[in-house]
């Protein structure tokens, strides 16, 4: 299907290919098996300017949007999605900073960011506040030093890798999730530790932490926008990077149907290869419906973030959601495809399989998603009986 990407876009790509190919592949299942962070590929992606595709140009960055990144995270998920989840979270946790930094601090913070030579990550949920991320119990209070923060962040991906936190915290406690706030805080600051890594199903290269804070004192001037923004600045966060979460989903979506297609040549049963039975043909083309069906709504939904439009919570879940529930489908029929070898680690499909999972659990789990498309419908004018 023709998406009418630009040649910048086409290159990027084409860049992303060629790296997830050439050199995540030799590695993904011993970084897979090992749970270890993949710091020789950021230093690589880095090196190859990946970091720049989604930071305006005036700050070092290639001046790239979302449908960019989207297509950079789709080519590295398409063979390693913990990979392309560490290098996504970057994104997430500046998106405040370009949203709602002032020029100060995205002088600071983002050319670094571009060169690779800071990662960044984003802190909203804790252990009581997943869903409902209105009952966070973190504080960030204010005094003439600047904001004390207490409190404990839960998931928290590129946790202990990153040098950039924005965390949302309460300001103001009495105010609830309209007393939320965002703060940049620092690797390294005192108060500022991080919990054991998780040992997770599946993206198991990238790092999922807790954060803990413990009269972590930051300056004033690490508040990002205006104190109390920080619950819409949240849900807004969101609206741009769902795209991005689908983007992983039909990556490890179409790696599930390439390498299903492939072993499907091969496999002789009953004297013939299997593609040949149609039970099988059948499998594969609903896979492959499925996936162009899903690329096409993600990149619809991204160019719509990238066009400025101000609503796209429901264009962007939609997009999410039928993404990720692609990539569990599609996975699911391609470890069916391989048969009992689809079920032993010596095959990618296993790990895919292991990978899309999260895709319908983080950036708002698809029920709680499918409950916000739910209400645009209830809400929406002009539908005629
Ligand atoms: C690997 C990983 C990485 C993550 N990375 C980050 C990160 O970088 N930063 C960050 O802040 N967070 C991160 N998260 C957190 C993630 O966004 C949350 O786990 C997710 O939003 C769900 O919250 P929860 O786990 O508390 O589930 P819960 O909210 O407890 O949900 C449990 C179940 O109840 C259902 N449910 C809850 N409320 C409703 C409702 N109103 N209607 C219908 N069903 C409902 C859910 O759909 C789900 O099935 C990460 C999580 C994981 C697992």
């Amino acid at each position: 299907m023709e998406h009418f990407l630009t040649e910048q876009q086409k290159a990027i790509r084409g860049l992303a290919r060629k790296i997830a190919e050439e050199k995540i592949l030799p590695v993904r299942a011993e970084l897979d098996e090992k749970e270890e962070f993949p710091w020789e590929i950021i230093k690589l992606l880095a090196d190859t300017d990946m970091f720049r595709v989604f930071i305006p140009e005036e700050y070092e960055g290639l001046g790239g949007g979302c449908l960019d990144l989207c297509l950079v995270v789709e080519e590295l998920s398409r063979i390693c999605s913990g990979v392309a989840v560490s290098y996504a979270a970057v994104d997430l946790g500046i998106i405040p900073l370009l949203k709602y930094g002032t020029e100060e601090q995205k002088r600071k913070y983002l050319p670094d960011v571009a060169a690779g030579k800071r990662l960044a990550a984003f802190a909203v949920t804790e252990p009581t506040a997943g869903s409902d991320v209105g009952a966070i119990k973190t504080t960030a209070q204010r005094t003439s030093e600047g904001y004390i923060l207490n409190g404990t962040k839960q998931f928290i991906t590129n946790g202990g890798e990153a040098e950039i936190y924005t965390v949302i915290a309460l300001t103001d406690k009495e105010r609830g999730p309209r007393g939320a706030s965002v703060i940049l805080v620092e690797k390294g600051t005192p108060g500022f530790s991080f919990g054991v890594k998780e040992k997770k199903l599946g993206i198991r290269a990238s790092a999922t932490r807790e954060l803990v804070f413990e009269d972590c004192l930051v300056p004033t001037e690490n508040l990002i926008g205006k104190e109390g923004m920080g619950f819409i600045a949240t849900m807004k966060l969101f609206d741009s990077s769902r795209p991005g979460i689908g983007a992983q989903a039909v990556g490890v979506a179409q790696g599930a149907l390439e390498a299903a297609v492939v072993y499907a040549r091969e496999r002789i049963q009953f004297g013939h290869p299997i593609i040949s039975l149609q039970a099988v043909q059948h499998m594969l083309a609903d896979m492959a419906i499925q996936v162009e069906a899903a690329r096409a709504l993600v990149y619809a939904a991204a160019r719509t973030v990238d066009s400025g439009e101000k609503n796209v919570s429901e264009e962007s879940a939609m997009a999410k959601v039928f993404a990720s529930d692609t990539a569990m489908k599609v996975t699911t029929d391609a470890v069916q495809i391989f048969g009992g070898v689809g079920y032993m680690r010596d095959y990618p499909v296993e790990k895919m399989f292991r990978d899309a999972k999260i895709t319908q659990i983080y950036e708002g789990t698809n029920q709680v998603l499918r409950n916000a498309i739910a209400l645009e419908l209830r809400k929406r004018k002009g539908i005629r009986r």
